[in-house]
């Protein structure tokens, strides 16, 4: 896979093969680009050629879930199958015994995310590491995670978030977002003040939820795995307090008051949480990370529900801490051979268009369009059909 090149003077670049995305895949398709944006789509053009051959051009991918702090790992943490909140003390341990920078962390993952042609990441940031010196070379959306279950913490926990923010806002190469981390670790009173955050600054927020049935066990009776693991903390869980949260919809009814919002993993949503989120196509997302949810053994994903609701669905990778690596490509390449029955233009839609539209940057990425940038990535053809190129390379 390589990028197209980026050239200041004006240029038409022909292929075998325009996948645009919100069209039919057009032979010997042309794309003509003008100070890296797109100006015409179509079979010719009055600017110098540039024959690319026997390729698929697509606009690049969309990494709509990530955690890149964890790219300098070599092999997921844990084991495969893992009860999930063993798998999140694993993470807790890991964190503590690390002793690389997290910001060469997070520059490996940039790195590996340009060479698997991501566009656009939607990156979790846990600490501090995001500072306006970042400059990636793709387009990044870096929610800042705040954890706190503890309503005499919350203060403090804002006040650290509104520093970020403040901090990062002017001159920064990418843009901020919220991430209320979770259900089990954050209070809805944080929750509910991150929302109001998100609402005054315009910004987006991204919640992991409906991740594991401990999730929802631990919300309707507030007991399992995840109670162990809190209790073990000396946190506890402050169930009779949270009686207006006994499930996932609850917190989205919440979640959808943000300008615009992410649901990270939903795997346990039910019919009607799916079914509603079709209505809140336009404002909300699931966000579905498919060898993370093969990784964890979880139930088979409600794909084909919420794309039946009309949800709008992207793809993401998580971080190495569960996935081998951070290659979008390889997780489309796993939904078609997981979900034979939706189609290969659906399943390209959900790693390009369907990352964008999650991440409000789809006036600019995730399709060939006249008006969007340039942004697009060449593969060679390995089939006659474009979409077996892409699908199964
Ligand atoms: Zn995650």
């Amino acid at each position: 896979m390589q990028w197209l090149p980026e050239r200041t003077e004006p240029c038409a670049w022909r292929a075998r093969w325009v996948v645009p995305v919100t069209g039919d895949p057009i032979a010997q398709g042309v794309v003509t680009v003008v100070n890296g944006c797109i100006v015409q789509m179509g079979t010719s053009s009055d600017a110098p050629m540039n024959d690319l051959g026997d390729v698929v051009l697509m606009p690049g991918l969309v990494n709509a879930h990530t955690h890149l702090e964890f790219s300098d790992l070599t092999q997921p943490l844990g084991q495969p199958g893992q009860v999930f909140p063993h798998w999140i003390r694993d993470v807790i341990a890991w964190r503590r015994g690390r002793n690389i920078d997290p910001v060469a962390s997070i520059e490996l993952g940039l790195v590996e995310s340009l060479r698997s042609g991501v566009a656009a990441l939607g990156e979790i940031a846990t600490g501090s590491a995001w500072t306006a010196a970042m400059a990636p070379t793709c387009d990044v959306t870096v929610f800042y995670e705040a954890i706190c279950l503890q309503p005499a913490r919350i203060a403090e926990v804002l006040a650290r978030v509104d520093e970020l923010l403040d901090h990062t806002a002017p001159g920064a190469k990418w843009r901020p977002g919220l991430s209320p981390h979770a259900p089990y670790t954050v209070h809805p009173r944080l929750l509910t003040a991150l929302i109001e955050r998100a609402q005054r600054r315009q910004l987006p927020v991204a919640m992991h939820l409906a991740e594991s049935r401990e999730e929802l066990e631990l919300l309707a009776q507030g007991t399992g795995p995840f109670r162990e693991l809190l209790d073990g903390m000396g946190i506890g869980w402050p169930h009779d307090e949270l009686s207006a949260f006994r499930q996932p919809f609850d917190y989205l009814q919440v979640l959808s008051t943000a300008p615009r919002s992410l649901v990270i993993h939903g795997n346990y949503l039910t019919a009607a949480e799916t079914a509603w989120l079709g209505q809140q196509r336009e404002r909300m997302a699931v966000v579905y990370c498919p060898r993370t949810h093969a990784y964890f053994r979880h139930e088979p994903y409600p794909l084909a529900a919420l794309l039946n609701a009309g949800a709008t669905v992207a793809l993401g990778t998580d971080g190495r801490g569960s996935n081998p690596d951070l290659n979008l490509l390889a997780e489309l390449r796993y939904v078609t051979k997981t979900f034979p029955k939706i189609s290969p233009r659906q399943i390209v839609e959900l790693g390009t268009l369907g990352g964008a539209r999650a991440l409000g940057i789809a006036g600019r990425l995730g399709s060939l369009e006249v008006g969007k940038l340039a942004r697009c990535v060449i593969l060679p053809c390995s089939a006659s059909d474009p979409y077996e190129t892409i699908l199964q390379g």
